[in-house]
C-alpha cells in the first residue's frame, strides 16, 4: 500500500541506500544514485544472479559490451521504428501518462477486488474453502476477472494494430481518471520513441547520430559469433551480461521501479530451431527457482503469460512481484525466435549462423532470453524486507530483513564501551573478518541503540565485545531476525557467519 511504499522510499534515503540524483539541484526526474549501502546491496544482487547464471551453467558465459553501439544496430533491432510507448496527456492537469500503464493499473484494481472477495470467503469457509471452485463460480469474482481479461486483451490488440484511437476510446469507456487529479479530460494517444540520442565525433558534418542502448540484449546478439567461435561454444549455449540501459520513460513515478537510467541483467540462450519452447519452459522454471531461493515468499510471485505477443516472439511471460503498489513485472522471459540474428544478418550482410555437427547443417539459432531489471529487483528486495515489528514491551522495531547473502554489511563489531581495551579487541576482530566479509566497527551510543541501527540497515549479525571477552575470549553474537544472543568464541565467529552467508 501507499504508506508502506513511502516508508521504503524514506528508509532508503535515511539509511544510505538511495539518493535522488544531483539532489542539491533538486534532483533529476527518475534518475537515482546508489549510496554506501545501496551500492553493496546492488552489487550483491548482481553477483547472486551472475553466479547462478554463469558459474552454475557450464554452457553460459558472460560478456560486457559497450553502451554505445553502431547506430544500424537499432535499425535492425526495430528500436528506431518501433520502440515506442503510447502517450496521453490530461488536458486539465497537463500531466503526461503512459496510456497502457493507466489501463494496466485499472486491470490490476479489478484483480485486487477479486482477491479481496477470495480472502473474505476464505475467512468465512475456513478449511472447507475450495479456491479454484470459488474463482470459477462466484459471480462477482468471475465478473472482475472476466472484465480484467477483456480489458487487457482489447488493449493488447489495439496496440498491436497501432489503433491508438481505440486505446483512447478504451480509457474513456472505462472512465479512467488522472490518478492525481481525478480529471477525465484526455488528449489523443500518440507514440513516443524511448531512445536517448547522442552524437559521436566533434565536427558538425562528420558527427554520427548514436543512441544510448535501451537494452543490453543487442550487445549480445551482435557478438553471438565472436563468443561462439572464441569460446568454441556448442548449441545450446547462453551469453549473459549486466549493464546500464537508458530509456526516456514517459512517466517516471514509483521510485526506482521505472528509471531513465537503469541496469539490466540479461541472458540470451541460443538453441536449435524447433527446440525453443522446451528451453522457454525450462528457463521459466529455473528463473522462478532463483527468486524463490531468496526466501521472499512464494505468494509474492506470479507468472503473467502474454496473450498477445510482440512481433519477434512466439512465447512470452513476465515474472511479476508483489510490490507495495501491487503485482508488477520484475522479469521477462521471452522466446524471441531467430528475429534478432536474422535482422542483424540482413542489415550487416554477415552470416550469423552455427554449424551443428550433429545435424551436419548450418542455421540461425533461435533465442530464449531472460531479462531482469537490477534496480527493480533491488526494490523488490528492499520493500519485501522492511518491517515494523511490535516487541513484547510494546515498542516498535524497524528491521530490514534482507536475505543475509544480499545484506550490504554482514556484521557490525561493537565494543560495549570505549575503554578498557575493548575497542582494540573489536578492531582485531574486524581485521580478521574483513578478508571474507564487509564488516563495520561502531562504538557510538549505547549498545541497544547500535543494535537498532544495524537492524534498520539490515545487518544480519552484531558481535559485541565486553569485559568477559578479556577473560575468556568469547563475544556475544546477536541475530537480527530473532534478536537472540549467543556467547561464542572469537575463533568461531567466521564459521558461524558462514552457516547463513555462503553460496
Ligand atoms: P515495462 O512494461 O515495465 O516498461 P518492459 O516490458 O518494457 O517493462 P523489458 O524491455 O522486457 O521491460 O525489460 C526487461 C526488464 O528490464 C523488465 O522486466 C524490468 O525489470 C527492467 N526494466 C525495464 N524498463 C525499466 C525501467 N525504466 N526502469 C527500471 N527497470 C526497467
Amino acid at each position: 500500500n501507499d504508506d508502506q511504499f513511502k516508508k521504503v522510499v524514506s528508509h532508503a534515503k535515511e539509511y544510505g541506500y538511495i539518493f535522488a540524483s544531483s539532489e542539491i539541484y533538486d534532483g533529476l526526474s527518475a534518475v537515482y544514485d546508489y549510496a554506501q549501502n545501496g551500492v553493496e546491496l546492488k552489487k550483491n544482487i548482481r553477483e547472486y544472479w551472475w553466479r547462478s547464471m554463469v558459474y552454475m551453467h557450464q554452457n553460459i558465459v558472460g560478456i560486457d559490451s559497450a553502451i554505445l553501439m553502431h547506430p544500424t544496430t537499432w535499425k535492425a533491432s526495430g528500436h528506431v521504428d518501433a520502440f515506442n510507448d503510447p502517450l496521453i496527456d490530461n488536458k486539465d492537469s497537463k500531466k503526461r501518462y503512459r496510456a497502457d500503464v493507466l489501463i494496466e493499473d485499472y486491470a490490476e484494481k479489478l484483480y485486487q477486488k477479486a482477491q479481496k472477495e477470495i480472502e473474505k470467503a476464505k475467512g468465512r469457509f475456513g478449511d472447507a474453502f475450495d479456491e479454484q471452485e470459488f474463482i470459477t463460480t462466484n459471480p462477482r469474482v468471475v465478473k472482475y476477472l472476466e472484465e480484467r481479461r477483456t480489458v487487457l486483451e482489447r488493449m493488447a490488440r489495439s496496440l498491436e494494430k497501432e489503433d491508438l484511437a481505440d486505446v483512447k476510446a478504451l480509457i474513456e469507456e472505462l472512465g479512467i481518471a488522472d490518478p492525481e487529479t481525478g480529471s477525465k479530460n484526455w488528449t489523443d494517444v500518440r507514440q513516443f520513441n524511448l531512445m536517448f540520442g547522442t552524437k559521436l565525433g566533434a565536427s558538425v558534418e562528420s558527427a554520427m547520430d548514436l543512441y544510448l542502448r535501451p537494452e543490453t540484449a543487442q550487445g549480445i546478439f551482435v557478438n553471438f559469433l565472436n563468443v561462439q567461435k572464441s569460446g568454441r561454444m556448442k548449441i545450446p549455449f547462453g551469453i549473459a551480461q549486466t549493464g546500464k540501459a537508458f530509456r526516456n520513460e514517459i512517466v517516471a513515478r514509483q521510485f526506482i521501479f521505472r528509471m531513465r537510467e537503469f541496469e539490466q541483467m540479461e541472458m540470451q540462450f541460443f538453441v536449435r530451431p524447433g527446440e525453443e519452447l522446451k528451453y522457454y519452459e525450462q528457463w521459466k522454471e529455473t528463473r522462478l527457482k532463483w527468486h524463490l531461493s531468496l526466501g521472499m515468499g512464494a505468494e509474492n510471485y506470479r507468472f503473467h503469460d502474454h496473450e498477445k505477443l510482440a512481433h519477434y516472439a512466439n512465447a512470452a511471460t513476465d515474472i511479476e512481484f508483489n510490490f507495495p503498489f501491487g503485482f508488477k513485472e520484475l522479469e521477462g522471459i521471452h522466446s524471441r525466435t531467430d528475429f534478432d540474428l536474422k535482422a542483424h544478418e540482413k542489415f550487416s550482410g554477415k552470416k550469423l549462423q552455427f554449424f551443428d555437427p550433429e545435424l551436419n547443417e548450418s542455421y540461425v539459432p533461435y533465442v530464449v532470453e531472460t531479462s531482469i531489471g537490477l534496480d527493480r529487483m533491488f526494490l523488490a528486495v528492499l520493500s519485501n524486507s522492511l518491517q515494523d515489528e511490535t516487541l513484547e514491551d510494546g515498542s516498535i522495531r524497524t528491521v530490514l530483513k534482507l536475505p543475509a547473502i544480499l545484506a550490504p554489511v554482514k556484521a557490525a563489531v561493537l565494543p560495549l564501551i570505549k575503554r578498557d581495551g575493548l575497542p582494540e579487541i573489536a578492531q582485531q576482530i574486524i581485521d580478521d573478518l574483513q578478508w571474507d566479509y564487509n564488516v563495520i566497527y561502531d562504538e557510538k551510543d549505547a549498545v541497544g541503540r547500535r543494535y537498532r541501527r544495524q537492524d534498520a540497515v539490515g545487518t544480519p549479525f552484531c558481535i559485541t565485545v565486553d569485559h568477559q571477552t578479556i577473560e575468556d575470549n568469547t563475544v556475544t553474537i546477536r541475530y537480527r531476525d530473532t534478536m537472540e544472543q549467543e556467547r561464542i568464541k572469537i575463533e568461531e565467529i567466521s564459521e558461524k557467519m558462514k552457516e547463513t552467508i555462503s553460496y
